[in-house]
């Protein structure tokens, strides 16, 4: 193997595209039958919404399944639903996309950040207590990349102070806990269908519940605050349009049947890389114990250690690994409380209170994910055969080889 490193022009270590989305005719032709029939949009043109939220919550063995326009908003839904009040306080990780603690903002409550565990990156359980105050109303565990949280525990201490669990599954579409799908544990599951996704349509997103009452409310927030038996000009809770079209709903109907061998490859080729990667001295991927019954790679984590490559940085390392063919990013570069949105208080609401600052905020395991440790390889490419896996494993082993000339 040539240790001409791809960045300084040698050859590349993987030469193969891992496209997405995955379709083919079926899509084009079922898109192209609503667009044909001119039925583009609910209420009362068609029937394919409603069909495909029966679909997802079946497969999420959920009652309920509520679609709307994509990932945040479901979590907003989520949130009003639950009963949230101006400045209520809502627990959320350091170590996810912003708007798992933006959609907290727009709800006019404060966002708590708690760490993730060093192992996990999702929220860790045991620093969930000391965040509790008699203004936390909910949690919002991320199960990030796909991978379960705790929710044995997280669950126990939601029922022991009265709190709501809304769980942020926009990386988790047919993952499990337990053998249970994710998003169907807590109050609400919320899922994305943003381009990136596991399951796409573009964009998107959806809550899934098993309370009679929260899906009421989410349902009529989405809708407009109407309510359902109720006319159309009559408006009952603050909510706005937050409908999806016909056109997404039978894309999502197709990309639904196949969810489930997609899920199984990633988590195949998850363990596969696992057994590869952690005999390479500086790499460790994050740990799966068995209550992860199935994980689907949204990202597929690896915790790098720069001195085991030189003292080689991780920007530059994941720069390479880029360079090398291997669909990977070098993550997240801050916690979620660095962004500017938070540094500087630029909340636009009364009800969020002065003492919400996160000036001094510093935790540590995220801090240290963000610079120094965690690097992504994409859900795509964990679509990809054993023998890509292979050659990810000889991409890292080559940055490092070229490491030590
Ligand atoms: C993508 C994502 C969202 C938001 O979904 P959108 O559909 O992009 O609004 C929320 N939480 C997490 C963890 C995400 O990755």
């Amino acid at each position: 193997m040539s240790t001409q490193l791809a960045i300084n022009g040698g050859p590349k270590s993987v030469n193969k595209q891992f496209p997405w989305p995955v379709f083919d005719q079926q899509e084009v032709d079922a898109v192209a039958e609503v667009v044909a029939s001119g039925k583009w949009g609910n209420p009362d043109c068609g029937d394919l919404v409603e069909k495909f939220e029966k679909e997802f919550a079946t497969y999420c063995g959920s009652k309920y399944a509520i679609t709307c326009v994509n990932g945040s908003v479901s979590l907003r839904l989520a949130l009003i639903a639950c009963g949230v009040k101006p400045g209520d306080e809502i627990i959320v990780p350091p170590y996810t996309f912003i708007t798992t603690a933006s959609s907290v903002i727009e709800c006019n409550c404060v966002p708590v950040f708690v760490d993730i565990d060093p192992e996990t990156y999702n929220m860790d359980p045991s620093q969930i207590e000391a965040a509790i105050t008699e203004r936390t109303k909910a949690i919002i565990p991320v199960h990030f990349g796909g991978l379960a949280c705790d929710m044995e525990a997280i669950m126990a201490i939601a029922k022991k102070h009265g709190l709501r669990v809304i769980e942020d599954a926009a990386h988790a579409h047919g993952a499990e806990y337990k053998g249970k799908k994710l998003g169907s544990i807590g109050d609400v599951g919320s899922f994305s269908f943003q381009s990136s996704k596991n399951l796409t349509s573009g964009e998107g997103g959806i809550v899934v519940t098993d309370d009679d009452e929260l899906y009421a409310m989410m349902h009529s927030l989405r809708n407009v605050g109407r309510i359902e038996g109720g006319q159309w000009y009559d408006h009952y809770n603050p909510g706005c349009n937050y409908r999806i079209t016909q056109m997404q709903a039978v894309l999502l109907s197709h990309q639904l049947k196949r969810l489930e061998s997609q899920t199984k490859r990633r988590n195949e080729n998850g363990i596969f890389l696992n057994e590869l990667l952690k005999d390479i001295e500086g790499i460790t991927p994050l740990s799966r114990n068995e209550d992860i019954t199935l994980h689907c790679y949204h990202i597929y984590i690896f915790k790098y250690d720069s001195t085991k490559f030189a003292g080689l940085s991780k920007d530059r390392f994941a720069e390479m690994l880029v360079a090398e063919g291997v669909p990977s990013f070098r993550g997240y570069p801050h916690p979620l409380y660095k962004q500017p949105l938070f540094q500087n208080q630029n909340f636009m609401c009364y009800a969020i209170p002065e003492t919400a600052d996160y000036s001094q905020v510093f935790l540590p395991v995220a801090e240290q994910a963000c610079s120094t440790e965690a690097v992504w390889i994409l859900q795509h490419a964990m679509l990809g055969e054993k023998e890509d896996m292979e050659a990810f494993a000889s991409a890292i082993v080559k940055i490092q080889q070229a490491q030590s000339l």
